[in-house]
């Protein structure tokens, strides 16, 4: 059976420029319909922060480390403002009939100096040999360096991917996929079917407040893993569905050495 791993922008299910945590309730329920429509063997659901996240992270600094009794509230505080958002995830998916089961990255994940060393993937494997659809977020995570750092749904879908070997692995953003500039700022931009590099472009963070990195850092994860992803528009009705079941030519292909595009 084939595995796909999707990750769901927190551009789209929250209103990622509002600085408290807003979520949106619509785009969330449509992309869950989405995602039972479109679900094709296994399935693993990766979700970003938006306002959840990104927001209090930059406030409190603890992306950077842990240097005071505030920043260890702040720690605490993040983590559990990613688990509400995950259980009203969680709940939608449920809603569809889908067996969706949330699962905190943070609570195996080992960080040092901000990069990812280690997550189990062991329940995830055994979860998904079940039947289930095990639905993971961004989250502040244990840093073994500067005590806390943060492990983005980006770093989530490229380590998964690599470890579990996936066949399909799709980011759903707020953008039709790759262009050769910020779409959001330029109107002239070219979307991009194929991408192998990112020298000679134009590619920048996110236009709200974001810690994470934006569409540079989610591409160059993929690019030097050697992880094949597709970046589509998760906000416009049916593409959901549509890369979930394999679809090409939809959105920009991050074409890469080992984890190939199976379907
Ligand atoms: P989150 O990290 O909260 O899950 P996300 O994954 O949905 O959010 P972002 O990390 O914000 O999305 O990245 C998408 C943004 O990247 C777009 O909204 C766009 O403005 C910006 N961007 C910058 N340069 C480019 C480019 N060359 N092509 C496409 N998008 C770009």
């Amino acid at each position: 059976m084939t595995l796909t791993i999707l990750k769901i922008g927190g551009s789209i299910i929250t209103k990622k420029n509002s600085i408290e945590p807003e979520i949106n309730h619509a785009e969330l329920k449509r992309v869950c319909r989405e995602i039972k429509e479109g679900k094709n063997g296994k399935l693993i659901l990766i979700h970003g922060a938006g306002s959840y996240g990104h927001p209090i992270v930059n406030r409190t600094g603890i992306h950077k480390g842990i240097s005071n009794e505030e920043q260890l509230k702040a720690f605490g505080e993040t983590q559990a403002l990613q688990n509400e958002l995950n259980s009203m995830v969680c709940k939608e998916l449920k809603k569809t009939g889908l067996p969706a089961i949330p699962i905190q990255a943070s609570s195996s994940a080992v960080m040092e100096k901000g990069q990812l060393l280690y997550i189990d993937t062991r329940v995830i494997k055994g979860l998904l040999d079940l039947g289930m659809v095990p639905v993971l977020y961004g989250v502040p995570a244990y840093d073994v360096e500067q005590g806390c750092s943060i492990l983005s749904g980006d770093v989530i879908i490229t380590y998964l991917a690599l470890e579990l070997n996936a066949d399909n692995v799709i980011h759903a953003s707020d953008v039709d996929g790759v262009y050769d500039k910020d779409p959001k700022k330029h109107e002239d931009a070219v979307l991009l079917k194929e991408l192998l590099t990112l020298d000679n472009l134009n590619v920048t963070g996110s236009n709200h407040v974001d810690v994470t990195g934006g569409m540079r850092k989610k591409i160059s994860q993929l690019l030097n893993a050697g992880v094949t992803a597709r970046i589509i528009n998760g906000l416009k009705e049916g593409m959901i569905t549509l890369a979930l079941k394999g679809e090409k030519g939809i959105g920009t292909i991050i074409k890469s050495g080992r984890v190939q595009n199976h379907l």
